[in-house]
Protein backbone atom coordinates (compact mmCIF):
# COMPACT_ATOMS: atom_id res chain seq x y z
CA UNK A 1 0.00 0.00 0.00
CA UNK A 2 3.31 2.15 0.36
CA UNK A 3 3.68 2.75 -3.37
CA UNK A 4 -0.47 4.21 -4.01
CA UNK A 5 0.76 6.53 -0.87
CA UNK A 6 3.88 7.70 -2.87
CA UNK A 7 2.10 8.10 -6.46
CA UNK A 8 -1.06 10.23 -4.46
CA UNK A 9 1.12 12.85 -2.68
CA UNK A 10 0.76 16.03 -4.00
CA UNK A 11 -2.30 14.96 -6.09
CA UNK A 12 -5.49 16.29 -4.94
CA UNK A 13 -7.48 13.22 -4.26
CA UNK A 14 -11.49 13.01 -4.28
CA UNK A 15 -14.03 15.30 -3.05
CA UNK A 16 -17.79 16.14 -3.61
CA UNK A 17 -17.53 17.16 -7.08
CA UNK A 18 -15.46 13.83 -7.87
CA UNK A 19 -18.53 11.33 -5.73
CA UNK A 20 -21.04 12.85 -7.75
CA UNK A 21 -19.04 12.48 -10.90
CA UNK A 22 -18.97 8.61 -9.97
CA UNK A 23 -22.25 8.44 -8.81
CA UNK A 24 -23.22 10.10 -12.39
CA UNK A 25 -21.34 7.86 -13.89
CA UNK A 26 -23.64 4.87 -12.43
CA UNK A 27 -26.92 6.51 -13.24
CA UNK A 28 -25.60 7.24 -17.43
CA UNK A 29 -24.72 2.89 -17.04
CA UNK A 30 -27.75 2.09 -15.20
CA UNK A 31 -29.99 4.47 -17.75
CA UNK A 32 -27.69 2.97 -20.99
CA UNK A 33 -28.42 -0.99 -19.52
CA UNK A 34 -32.00 -0.32 -18.99
CA UNK A 35 -32.50 1.37 -22.74
CA UNK A 36 -30.21 -0.67 -24.19
CA UNK A 37 -28.21 2.47 -25.96
CA UNK A 38 -24.50 1.88 -26.95
CA UNK A 39 -23.76 5.62 -26.74
CA UNK A 40 -25.03 6.28 -23.36
CA UNK A 41 -23.38 2.79 -21.98
CA UNK A 42 -20.25 4.85 -23.68
CA UNK A 43 -21.21 8.13 -22.30
CA UNK A 44 -21.21 6.39 -18.67
CA UNK A 45 -17.09 6.63 -19.03
CA UNK A 46 -16.56 10.01 -19.36
CA UNK A 47 -17.70 11.51 -16.16
CA UNK A 48 -15.63 8.22 -14.60
CA UNK A 49 -12.65 9.56 -16.03
CA UNK A 50 -13.55 13.24 -15.24
CA UNK A 51 -13.26 12.17 -12.00
CA UNK A 52 -9.88 10.05 -12.05
CA UNK A 53 -8.48 13.06 -13.93
CA UNK A 54 -9.32 15.32 -11.18
CA UNK A 55 -8.62 12.59 -7.88
CA UNK A 56 -4.99 12.17 -9.51
CA UNK A 57 -4.41 16.12 -10.89
CA UNK A 58 -1.59 17.52 -9.27
CA UNK A 59 -3.18 21.33 -9.62
CA UNK A 60 -4.73 21.29 -6.45
CA UNK A 61 -5.61 24.69 -6.42
CA UNK A 62 -7.97 24.36 -9.95
CA UNK A 63 -9.29 21.11 -8.19
CA UNK A 64 -10.54 23.14 -5.41
CA UNK A 65 -12.07 25.62 -7.13
CA UNK A 66 -13.70 23.29 -9.07
CA UNK A 67 -14.89 21.40 -6.57
CA UNK A 68 -16.09 25.07 -4.64
CA UNK A 69 -18.32 25.90 -7.67
CA UNK A 70 -19.53 22.58 -7.66
CA UNK A 71 -20.77 23.08 -3.86
CA UNK A 72 -22.05 26.70 -4.73
CA UNK A 73 -24.36 24.76 -7.57
CA UNK A 74 -25.35 22.18 -5.55
CA UNK A 75 -26.22 24.58 -2.33
CA UNK A 76 -29.67 25.16 -3.43
CA UNK A 77 -30.90 21.97 -4.74
CA UNK A 78 -29.00 20.43 -1.24
CA UNK A 79 -31.51 22.52 0.85
CA UNK A 80 -34.48 21.86 -1.41
CA UNK A 81 -33.37 18.30 -0.37
CA UNK A 82 -33.44 18.75 2.98
CA UNK A 83 -36.42 20.94 3.63
CA UNK A 84 -38.14 18.14 1.74
CA UNK A 85 -36.81 15.64 4.21
CA UNK A 86 -38.11 17.44 7.15
CA UNK A 87 -41.68 17.65 5.59
CA UNK A 88 -41.50 14.02 5.10
CA UNK A 89 -40.17 13.30 8.63
CA UNK A 90 -43.04 15.56 10.03
CA UNK A 91 -46.30 14.96 8.06
CA UNK A 92 -47.81 12.90 10.98
CA UNK A 93 -47.67 15.88 13.08
CA UNK A 94 -47.73 18.77 10.75
CA UNK A 95 -49.18 20.62 7.69
CA UNK A 96 -47.53 22.64 5.75
CA UNK A 97 -49.09 25.59 4.00
CA UNK A 98 -47.93 28.61 1.78
CA UNK A 99 -48.64 32.27 3.17
CA UNK A 100 -51.10 33.57 0.76
CA UNK A 101 -49.52 37.16 0.87
CA UNK A 102 -45.64 36.23 0.89
CA UNK A 103 -45.56 32.75 -0.13
CA UNK A 104 -43.58 32.13 2.76
CA UNK A 105 -43.49 28.08 3.95
CA UNK A 106 -45.68 27.42 7.18
CA UNK A 107 -45.64 24.41 9.64
CA UNK A 108 -48.86 23.99 11.85
CA UNK A 109 -49.42 21.33 13.91
CA UNK A 110 -52.12 18.84 13.11
CA UNK A 111 -55.61 18.04 14.64
CA UNK A 112 -55.94 21.64 15.90
CA UNK A 113 -59.59 21.75 14.17
CA UNK A 114 -59.86 25.01 12.21
CA UNK A 115 -57.38 27.58 13.14
CA UNK A 116 -56.53 31.05 12.67
CA UNK A 117 -52.91 30.74 11.41
CA UNK A 118 -50.44 34.23 11.59
CA UNK A 119 -47.32 34.58 9.31
CA UNK A 120 -44.36 34.98 11.19
CA UNK A 121 -42.67 36.92 8.44
CA UNK A 122 -45.99 39.15 7.08
CA UNK A 123 -48.47 38.99 10.03
CA UNK A 124 -50.97 37.93 7.67
CA UNK A 125 -54.32 35.83 9.05
CA UNK A 126 -55.53 32.82 7.31
CA UNK A 127 -57.90 30.21 8.54
CA UNK A 128 -57.41 26.15 7.85
CA UNK A 129 -58.21 23.33 9.12
CA UNK A 130 -55.99 20.85 10.43
ZN1 LIG B 1 -46.62 35.93 4.90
Amino acid sequence: MNWIKRFMTGRYGGDQLSIFLLVLSMIITLIGRLTNVVVISFLSYVPIFMALFRMFSKDINKRRMENYKFAIFISPIYSKLKKLEGRLKGRKTHRYYKCPNCNNSLRVPKGKGKILITCPNCKEKFTKKV
